[in-house]
């Protein structure tokens, strides 16, 4: 099958920006690779080569996959519902991440099950009502998770809060949060517990700082070039989107252009229909505000998105069917970035990169080196397996 859109995933980058926070952390880095890795798929074994020291995942069978996949550092899955299959978790040596006490239970069933002791985290909410335990229930959770630590079937190696407000590092709610993190490691201790590791920060807290002085960082849209805070210069962008030319046209002044003729063309121009739309995560939103990069130039995008395609003005080019078009991408060549739909949309960068559809073809770039002059090696792994490249 030949593709006619490809997801580029630039492996270099991931790895740099992987080493990046390893050396920050001093070593004390948890790759989180949800959403198949913020949509750019199979790069759990080159962050792990880069300096992470575990993987964290929100659910079993991303990690089951990861397992299946070859990883044999820690992972931690975290937000299971209650009928999780908390057994197979324990059996593949799964950490996992535990908020209340119905949970708890679950884990501890299961455990005793398969005879294994499971490996918990307790999971306290510092702010922002969503997951994690309640402050309230705080004690009593670790009260039973003592007791559960007893029969044997679970064991508490680690305590788990989440920031709300990292990206802005002045705002007062950091310090709050810190503060009732550290209490409830205390109060954990207090009941007996003896976690190995704490870990409060994720990408934002721990580039700023307001998250640090706890064991560990879970850091995920860092790793991808993203950073929530806007703070820091040294990440590098690792997605390419590129597609081809359908076919192109000549078009006279006054022809609308798309579903409601919403654009109509101010002068006799080039339009190129490019077979991507809002089914392959283009959104909506970015339509009559978005440009991609065609012969080395910016072009807009004209009238509104459809769901497969989307069409852009090439002016006085009359452009070839085939033509290569970049999407976005990391900026170097004068392409959009993924910061820049993100700003079209009126999103984040992270809702971009993870949307991308099952109709593009996932291309992982081993490596990237534009000095060495020698030809690169490419493969391509995950779901979606498309044609091998050179980069
Ligand atoms: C997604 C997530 C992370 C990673 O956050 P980034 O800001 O992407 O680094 C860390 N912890 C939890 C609980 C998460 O859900």
């Amino acid at each position: 099958m030949v593709w006619t859109s490809e997801l580029i995933v630039h492996d270099e980058a991931i790895r740099a920006n992987t080493a990046h926070f390893a050396a920050a952390t001093g070593g004390r880095l948890m790759a989180v690779l949800k959403a198949d890795a913020f949509g750019h798929g199979a790069i759990a074994h080159s962050v792990l080569e880069a300096g992470a020291a575990s993987l964290g995942v929100t659910s079993i069978d991303e990690a089951l996959a990861l397992r299946a996949g070859g990883v044999s550092a820690p992972i931690l899955s975290w937000l299971n519902p209650v009928d999780a299959d908390f057994a197979a978790a324990v059996l593949a040596d799964v950490d996992l991440a535990v908020a209340s006490p119905v949970l708890l239970h679950a884990v501890a069933r299961a455990a005793s099950l398969v005879r294994r002791r499971a490996r918990v985290h307790l999971h306290v909410d510092v702010g922002m009502a969503r997951d994690g335990s309640p402050v309230e229930a705080w004690p009593a959770l670790c009260t039973i998770a003592r007791e559960l630590e007893h029969l044997g079937s679970l064991h508490v190696v680690g305590i788990m809060g989440h920031m709300s407000c990292a990206d802005q590092p002045g705002h007062p709610q950091n310090q709050r949060e810190r503060l009732l993190f550290a209490n409830a490691v205390r109060t954990a201790r207090r009941r007996g517990l003896a976690p190995s590791v704490a870990h409060l920060a994720a990408t934002a807290a721990t580039v700023t700082g307001v998250g640090a002085g706890f064991g560990l960082h879970r850091i995920g849209a860092g790793l991808f070039g993203i950073d929530p805070s806007g703070t820091s210069r040294e990440l590098r962008p690792a997605l390419s989107l590129t597609t081809h030319v359908v076919t192109s046209r000549e078009v006279a002044t006054g022809t609308g252009i798309g579903y409601g003729l919403d654009h109509v063309a101010d002068r006799r121009t080039h339009l190129a229909l490019l077979p991507l739309g809002y089914g392959d995560g283009l959104p909506r939103a970015a339509s009559e505000r978005a440009g991609v990069l065609v012969r080395g130039r910016r072009r807009p995008l004209v009238g509104r998105f459809s769901m497969d395609m989307v069409v852009v003005d090439t002016g006085e080019d009359e452009v070839a069917p085939g033509e290569p078009v970049t999407v976005f991408g990391p900026g170097a060549h004068g392409e959009p970035t993924v910061a820049d739909w993100a700003g079209w949309a009126d999103t984040i960068e992270h809702e971009i990169v993870t949307r991308v559809g099952s109709r593009v073809a996932r291309v992982h770039r081993t490596s990237t080196s534009e000095m060495s002059g020698t030809t690169k090696t490419a493969e391509t792994t995950g779901p979606h397996r498309g044609e091998a490249v050179d980069a």
